[in-house]
């Protein structure tokens, strides 16, 4: 089995995402450093210490994940589930990377981009919204009911659905990953016929209705579980190492 350092894993994915080019909530990239040669690597969408303890039992060197431990406004403090976390990770001496909004909007291999291949939504050129990190697509839908029909149907769960409504078809489908809710106004704004993102807040109803698009919240992991495997697959690849993804069930 080919091994690599930690130092060509960081550079390989920084050189893919270009965590520079974003402002985000937390630091991308190495956020906690554990030994210098890789040999597996792990995926997962959230650094939870179920993915922690799962990685572990599977010989990772290094995890890559969507949400990693660190954000704006923790408290800073080590203690409780942090604490639990860390120490793992630091024990078994295993690399955490993280990628936040780098890894939603990779034009290829991020979760916006690989949700978009799970729905069978083409895409078009056009972005939205803060970033850039909304995505557009082409579907064929004779009403709201019916989108999110075949939205049920590739994720594999329900979603929640408000219906504008009216019985026009949707062509113009718009969708930003996880708690992306706050999108929706720029959609609305890009002529989008409807919006799918993880995460409904109460003011997303009243706007569907009030302007006509349709709004469906499919689940803040269940529209994040693509881009982390979609990366680490491709920089495995690229590296030569072995990587497997570990899905850890979440109802979100
Ligand atoms: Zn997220």
């Amino acid at each position: 089995m080919h091994t690599t350092t930690r130092d060509e894993l960081l550079q390989a994915c920084d050189a893919l995402l270009q965590p520079a080019r974003f402002k985000d909530y937390g630091p991308n990239g190495l956020q906690v450093e554990g030994k210098a040669q890789i040999r597996r690597l792990v995926s997962g969408v959230t650094a939870s210490r179920a993915l922690i303890e799962a990685a572990i039992a599977d010989g990772a060197d290094a995890i890559v994940v969507h949400h990693g431990l660190f954000w704006r406004g923790q408290s800073g403090t080590i203690t409780g589930w942090m604490k639990r976390r860390l120490a793992l990770l630091l024990a078994h001496d295993i690399n955490l990377l993280a990628y936040h909004l780098p890894l939603d909007a990779h034009p290829e291999l991020g979760n916006n981009a690989q949700l978009g291949r799970v729905l069978e939504l083409p895409l078009e050129a056009q972005r939205f919204g803060e970033q850039d990190l909304g995505f557009i697509g082409q579907g064929a839908f004779s009403d709201a009911q019916a989108l999110a029909l075949h939205v049920e149907q590739r994720l594999g769960r329900r979603v929640t659905l408000v219906d504008p409504g009216h019985a026009r078809p949707l062509r113009r489908i718009a969708w930003c990953t996880g708690g992306a809710q706050s999108y929706f106004e720029a959609a609305i704004a890009a002529g989008a016929d409807a919006f799918i993102t993880g995460e409904i807040s109460e003011p997303q109803a009243h706007l569907a209705r009030e302007c006509g698009v349709a709004f469906l919240a499919c689940g803040h992991h269940a529209t994040e579980r693509y881009g982390a495997p979609a990366v680490a697959a491709h920089v495995a690849a690229q590296l030569g190492i072995a990587h497997r993804f570990i899905e850890i069930e979440n109802p979100a």
